[in-house]
């Protein structure tokens, strides 16, 4: 009997929310895990970046911008302990943040909100888990001896026992392809909305809110960064995040972002007190192509996870598109994985000791 089959190599794919949680929990409950993401860093949508100008003096400046998710929520009691424990340890605070919706009053909400960046929720909740950091993967193939994960260099990045995908629905369905088609299928129907998303720097403007959700026009949300717990903004300037509607940024998804930043900096500029003198000291633009769910699954699992063949799926997808969903599926998608290993590897321990006992009886007669 090998050792690989007593502590399975399991990969995790995706090092956003969901795949943090689930390679996490794998590793707490003693498992043999490895996390594979293609960018080189952690976080997924949960994203903040450092942008860079020279100010009017010639110098040069930067702050950061959290350009994905901009806060999130905690209301199933396993994720408000998870927060509760980010908070006790320093590591995310709660964001009272005053929302203008609509005129005259602002109203209040509570929201998770990491420090001192966004990525750092997913950095301090892995851990020690074993990263491969810029690796692809590309295709999966089923050998006899387990997964082998093609990166996108054509290099294999290893043998697996058991592989989890932690990725938006349709770059999961395309991994799935030819291993699971009726989960592809399902994936690659999900609806899933793009999102164009401005990070700009001004001067300092006196605007009373930290978030605005106007009712009409290409801007979905503009949030003050450098009003966030936590945020280290430049001195004397206002840093801005301004997610567009989904319907704006389905019709302008393919256009140059130079046009796409100029459109929605002049859609920014309308929602703040006019001064024709106002300097804008950085504009830039992220196009999100798979960025919300167009509408939360319903009667779907949490995750999916087939012990025949190891193979599992989760994401934000399988609840309501949220940081909260994702980490909800990665956790539920280690709980089913681990509750499946712990069987096999009684069903395993049980027939080893059933041959061992067979030897001892042979020796003994
Ligand atoms: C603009 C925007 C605003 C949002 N606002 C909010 C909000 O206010 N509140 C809220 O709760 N949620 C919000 N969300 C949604 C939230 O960010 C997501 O629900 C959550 O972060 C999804 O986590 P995930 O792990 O499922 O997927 P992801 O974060 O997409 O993680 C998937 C990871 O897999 C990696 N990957 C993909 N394919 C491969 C591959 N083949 N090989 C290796 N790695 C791969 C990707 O690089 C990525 O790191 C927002 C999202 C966006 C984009």
């Amino acid at each position: 009997m090998s050792s690989r089959k007593i502590r399975p190599a399991i990969a995790v794919i995706g090092a956003g929310v969901a795949g943090t949680s689930c390679a996490a929990a794998l590793l707490r409950a003693g498992h043999d895990v490895t996390l594979f993401e293609k960018s080189n860093n952690v976080g997924g949508r949960l994203a903040t970046r450092r942008v860079r100008w020279t100010d009017a003096s010639g110098i040069e400046r930067s702050t950061e911008l959290d350009h994905g998710a901009q806060q999130f929520s905690a209301q199933s009691p396993r994720f408000r302990a998870v927060v509760a424990r980010a908070e006790k340890a320093g590591q995310a605070e709660v964001w009272r943040q005053r929302v203008y919706a609509a005129f005259p009053e602002p109203r209040m909400r509570l929201r998770v909100m990491p420090v001192p960046d966004m990525p750092s929720f997913c950095r301090n909740l892995l851990g020690d888990v074993p990263m491969r950091m810029g690796q692809q993967v590309q295709r999966l193939q089923r050998e006899v001896d387990g997964w082998r994960l093609v990166l996108a260099d054509g290099e294999v990045g290893g043998v697996f026992d058991h592989v989890m995908l932690a990725m938006p629905p349709a770059q999961a369905a395309l991994l799935l392809a030819g291993h699971k088609d009726d989960w592809a299928d399902a994936l690659a129907a999900v609806p899933m909305t793009p999102c164009w998303t401005l990070m700009a720097v001004t001067d300092d403007v006196d605007w009373p809110w930290d978030t605005a959700e106007p009712e009409s026009g290409p801007l979905a949300v503009v949030t003050r960064n450098d009003r966030k717990p936590g945020r280290d903004g430049a001195a004397g300037c206002a840093s801005w995040v301004a997610h567009a509607t989904a319907a704006w940024s389905n019709e302008h998804l393919e256009n140059d972002p130079k046009v796409v930043a100029q459109m929605l900096r002049a859609a920014l500029s309308s929602l703040l007190p006019p001064d024709p003198r106002r300097e804008w000291q950085h504009v830039g633009v992220h196009r999100w192509r798979y960025a919300l769910q167009a509408h939360a699954s319903s009667g779907r699992a949490e995750c999916w996870w087939d012990p025949l063949i190891g193979l599992g799926v989760c994401g934000d997808s399988f609840g309501a598109g949220t940081v909260e969903a994702a980490w909800r599926s990665g956790d539920e998608l280690a709980d089913a994985v681990a509750a499946s290993l712990d069987t096999e590897l009684m069903v395993t321990e049980e027939i080893s000791l059933t041959i061992a006992r067979g030897q001892v009886a042979q020796e003994i007669h």
